[in-house]
């Protein structure tokens, strides 16, 4: 088994759920006491969260190297970016260092892909919604079709993803908002919706979607797994 390596802590409360998914896949592939070889490097969120704020991109790059050169000097053997968000300086992040970076939105493609779905919603932060770094990815390398909500939608959640879900916070109406605008976008032709942020999951779930739900946590995590017992 090869060691997963996770730049996480963006936020913390997601990257509980790496730690928590990647044990668990280990313990359904191998059976018994098996548990994953992983290193967590866990970064404060809240230097990142004003850094981003104030698109000082090129900062955040640097640190996310920093972080992912020590995860590599540490022995692991490949890396994920805990956080769909940051995979906007994946590319850079992958040039720094000598192993594999397992993106997020590659995991995420494939896995609608082999589902059969062509049109999918994009639920995540606002950059991860409007900017073309995730989404071009799943346009061109896996063929889909990805709708993103309305301006209004998109405002209530980027605001409930920092406000409240980063901050362990899990309110009924802010889980209403979110099924209604999945019921929206599903009833206008989203054959699918993508949790395209590490902290939805811990919000809604496929039993709150009339389509199927594609949430990135679960899925990076557990190919994180595949990957490491290849
Ligand atoms: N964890 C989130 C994501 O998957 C948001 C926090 C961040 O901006 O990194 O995008």
């Amino acid at each position: 088994m090869q060691t997963i390596g996770l730049l996480g802590g963006m936020s913390w409360e997601s990257s509980v759920e790496y730690y928590r998914i990647v044990n668990e896949r280990v313990k359904e592939r191998l059976g018994g006491l098996h548990s994953a070889r992983c290193l967590l490097l866990s970064v404060d969120f809240a230097e990142i969260e004003v850094l981003m704020r104030t698109a000082q991109w090129e900062e955040i790059t640097d640190r996310l190297i920093q972080a992912a050169q020590r995860l590599e000097l540490a022995g692991a053997d490949f890396l994920l970016i805990c956080t769909n968000t940051m995979h906007k300086v994946a590319p850079q992040v992958q040039e720094a260092v000598g192993i594999p970076l397992l993106h997020i939105a590659d995991a995420t493609g494939a896995k609608i892909r082999a589902a059969g779905l062509h049109h999918v919603a994009l639920l995540g932060t606002r950059a991860t919604m409007v900017e073309p770094f995730y989404r071009q990815r799943l346009e061109r390398n896996y063929g889909l079709k990805v709708t993103i909500p309305a301006e209004k939608e998109i405002e209530d959640i980027n605001r409930i993803i920092f406000e409240e879900l980063c901050r362990g916070r899990i309110e009924d109406a802010s889980k209403r908002r979110y099924v209604s605008i999945m019921e929206r976008m599903a009833s206008a032709g989203a054959e699918g919706v993508i949790l395209g942020c590490t902290e939805i999951g811990l919000l809604v779930g496929s039993a709150d979607c009339p389509v199927p739900l594609f949430d990135t946590t679960q899925i990076h995590a557990e190919a994180a797994v595949d990957f490491a017992l290849q």
